[in-house]
């Protein structure tokens, strides 16, 4: 699957699946604009990563969830690359409480980041690429969104809502040649599961048929397929990455 000559925006990329998702971008050939929100030195590694391998990339400050930072991250992929290819709207972040106890700021912080900053980045790239009549959107939502999960009605709520988000995109994109698809992860191992407690770690490995959590990798090559030529067809679509965990 060749990227050459496409750029590619990739939400939360400073760590985690967004990190693993455009390092695996720029090793198919294309150049990344890496957005970050709060660990600068981290993104910039990123990029350097990148450039290592002998593609382009910059790192981007943007709270997603702010539509004016998120007009100023595509301007600048804009300036720098002159066209914007792929979308990865990755960041996210949990707030966990039980729903009785949950405090609008929970609630609001998860939902600006994990549903709105997606309609944001889709809202200013969008745009874009219909003018260009080809683009692809990789939307990434969660398990939690199709299953639920304790302790995060927030979280559930918003990765169910970028589902919703995710079927009508695709709908009205669908003449401009641009797809649009939601991948749901399980469990994997990143900073937003290291504070998983044991007991936890342990239930949840029960229920996962493959009997461990996936890695940023198994993510990332979902994604890199969805963006690619070869999926062309495919639109509007949730494909689990979970070691069975949901099915
Ligand atoms: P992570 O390791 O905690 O990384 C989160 C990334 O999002 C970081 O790059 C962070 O930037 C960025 N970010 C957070 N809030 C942001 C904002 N408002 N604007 C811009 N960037 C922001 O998380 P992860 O596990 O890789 O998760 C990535 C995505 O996969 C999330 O949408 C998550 O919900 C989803 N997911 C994860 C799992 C899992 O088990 N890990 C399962 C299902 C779905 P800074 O470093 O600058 O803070």
């Amino acid at each position: 699957m060749k990227l050459t000559g496409k750029t590619a925006v990739v939400t939360g990329a400073s760590r985690g699946i967004g990190k693993a998702v455009a390092l695996a971008l720029a090793g198919h050939g294309a150049r990344v604009v890496v957005n970050y929100l709060n660990n600068q030195a981290a993104a910039e590694a990123v990029v350097s990563e990148i450039l290592g391998l002998g593609q382009e990339a910059v790192a981007v400050r943007a709270d997603v969830g702010c539509l004016d930072d998120m007009k100023l991250l595509a301007q600048t992929a804009l300036d720098r690359f002159g066209r914007i290819d792929i979308l990865v709207n990755n960041a996210g972040l949990v707030r966990d409480n039980y729903v009785t106890f949950m405090k609008d700021e929970e609630w609001d912080s998860v939902v600006d980041t994990c549903l709105k900053g997606s309609f944001h980045g889709i809202k200013v790239v969008g745009r874009e690429m219909m003018r260009q009549k080809s683009g692809r959107i990789v939307n990434i939502s969660s398990d939690a969104g199709l299953m639920g999960d304790m302790m995060r009605a927030n979280y559930a709520a918003a990765k169910a809502g970028l589902i919703g988000l995710t079927k009508a995109v695709a709908r009205e994109f669908a003449g401009s040649g641009i797809t649009v698809n939601a991948v749901a992860p399980g469990v994997i191992a990143t900073d937003l599961t290291a504070g998983m407690t044991e007991a936890k770690k342990a239930r949840q490995l029960e229920w996962i048929p493959q009997k461990r959590f996936g890695t940023p990798e198994d993510v990332a090559a979902l994604v890199v397929f969805l963006v690619s030529d070869e999926a062309g067809y495919i639109t509007g679509q949730v494909v689990c990455v979970d070691g069975g965990l949901n099915m």
